[in-house]
């Protein structure tokens, strides 16, 4: 596996492959790998010739007060997974190489941004993820790009901007993997301590539980999102947000038919964490 730090050099590796008419797989991480990282850079491994993972802590997409500095980074073991998976080439920039002096440009997506994580870290965050994941875009021109069902809104921001820059490439999200208990795997979970651990696992009780209400006939929106508060309460969690909403463009769900996602976010102990499950009832 090669490491490369700069994009003069990444583009003449990706030429290479081209040019033999290898397809080129990418996986856009923050570094801080877990099972749910190594899943996607597995996906890209099984469908690509030439698959490259992206390791770079994006300062645009994290608010004043959110953590940045505290963001856990090791590139050496990092390193070493992604070469575990056959990954072959780990394109780990630093900050002034994405972002060099005068750099001026912010994409920012309207509509679906306004909601769930835009509305509650702010609207750098999303325009942040949209930005690095243009760039991306551009400096890999991957045929294929893989993303995780864990982070459901950057997907639909993802393939908006796909769709409407009518870039050339092809979007696939992957399942959200989790621990034995339930809890989505996060770089951010190291921030948890013992006490805190045992709580977060609330977050993916509560989805089940809503899905269990489903399951059980219910189909109001509210009681849909009462079903899972009430776990939140009894784990004395309160959510930053716990909303139903339509799975493709996000607008509120009253009531659920065909598919819809359940989405929460909350502070737990250190972290602030997010989970999600699509509800789907056929018509
Ligand atoms: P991050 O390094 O947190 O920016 O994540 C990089 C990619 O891995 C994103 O597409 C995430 O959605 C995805 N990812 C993070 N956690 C999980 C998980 N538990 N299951 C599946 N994908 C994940």
């Amino acid at each position: 596996m090669r490491i490369i730090r700069t994009i003069a050099e990444l583009r003449e590796a990706v030429k290479a492959a081209k040019q033999d008419r290898r397809s080129v797989g990418l996986v856009p991480t923050m570094g801080a790998f877990h099972e749910g990282h190594l899943s996607l850079m597995r996906e890209a491994r099984a469908h690509n010739d030439l698959v490259v993972v992206s390791l770079f802590v994006n300062p645009t997409q994290f608010g004043p007060n959110e953590d940045l500095s505290r963001y856990p980074r090791d590139e050496a073991r990092d390193a070493a997974l992604a070469e575990g998976e056959g990954v072959d080439i780990l394109f780990a920039p630093e900050p002034a190489e994405i972002y060099p002096d005068g750099f001026a440009t912010t994409i920012h997506i309207s509509g679906i941004t306004d909601v769930l994580d835009g509305a509650s870290r702010g609207a750098h965050h999303f325009d942040g993820v949209a930005t690095v994941v243009a760039k991306l875009l551009g400096i890999v021109a991957p045929d294929v790009a893989y993303f995780g069902q864990k982070d459901a809104q950057q997907v639909l921001v993802v393939r908006r901007l796909v769709r409407d820059l009518n870039l050339d490439v092809q979007i696939v999200a992957c399942p959200i993997v989790r621990e034995p208990d339930g809890l989505a795997m996060s770089s951010r979970n190291v921030y948890l301590d013992p006490a805190a651990r045992q709580q977060a696992t609330a977050l993916n009780r509560a989805l089940e539980a809503a899905a269990e209400a489903v399951e059980q006939g219910e189909r109001d929106g509210a009681a849909i999102e009462d079903a899972a508060r009430r776990i939140l309460d009894d784990a004395g969690i309160v959510p930053e947000y716990l909303e139903l909403r339509t799975a493709d463009d996000l607008q509120p769900v009253t009531r659920l038919d065909g598919e819809a996602l359940l989405a929460v976010a909350a502070h737990v102990g250190a972290a602030r964490l997010i989970d999600n499950r699509l509800l789907r009832v056929s018509a």
